[in-house]
């Protein structure tokens, strides 16, 4: 009785599977003949286009480094538009030759002072050639010319010129 329960339960499913997997080829038949849709890109996602008014590569750097956008990783800017996908928070960036005291800043910190420049700049030291960076979940420290991608906790991204 079990043998013919499962005989029964194993036969359906095999059968759909391969309509469905014919189906899924006859569909790519029809794709590949069309051909020019292969390089579609959906434009929900974010792709790195500098058109857009985005950095690619996004930096951040130190104090020597000037704001704006990045269209190209032989003249690195500091973005100023960056955004944190944790927080949500605009990133702020104090660029007078400081750093954060890690002996005062900590998460708690950055988050209480909810990204005000006032209030965070309290956390800070003088550091030459430093930048402090800070969302309301993160904070960094820079000091020469950094892609951001060089720190994997952050999710820190170019919101746009
Ligand atoms: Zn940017
Ligand atoms: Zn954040």
């Amino acid at each position: 009785m079990s043998y013919a329960g499962s005989h029964h339960k194993k036969k359906q499913p095999v059968d759909e599977e391969r309509d469905e997997f014919e189906d899924l080829l006859a569909d790519e038949g029809i794709k590949s003949s069309a051909g020019p849709s292969y390089k579609y890109v959906s434009p929900g996602t974010q792709q790195a286009a500098p058109k857009g008014g985005k950095c690619y590569p996004i930096f951040v750097g130190g104090s020597s480094l000037a704001n704006g956008q990045t269209s190209s990783s032989m003249a690195p800017m500091s973005c100023d538009k960056l955004r944190c996908g944790d927080c949500a928070k605009r990133i702020v960036r104090f660029a007078e030759d400081c750093r954060w005291n890690t002996s005062i800043v900590d998460y708690l910190f950055v988050r209480n002072f909810n990204t005000s420049p006032d209030k965070l700049r309290d956390g800070l030291e003088t550091a030459p050639g430093f930048a402090a960076y800070a969302c309301q979940c993160q904070f960094i420290s820079v000091d020469g010319t950094k892609k951001i991608e060089e720190y994997s906790h952050l999710k820190w991204h170019c919101a746009g010129h």
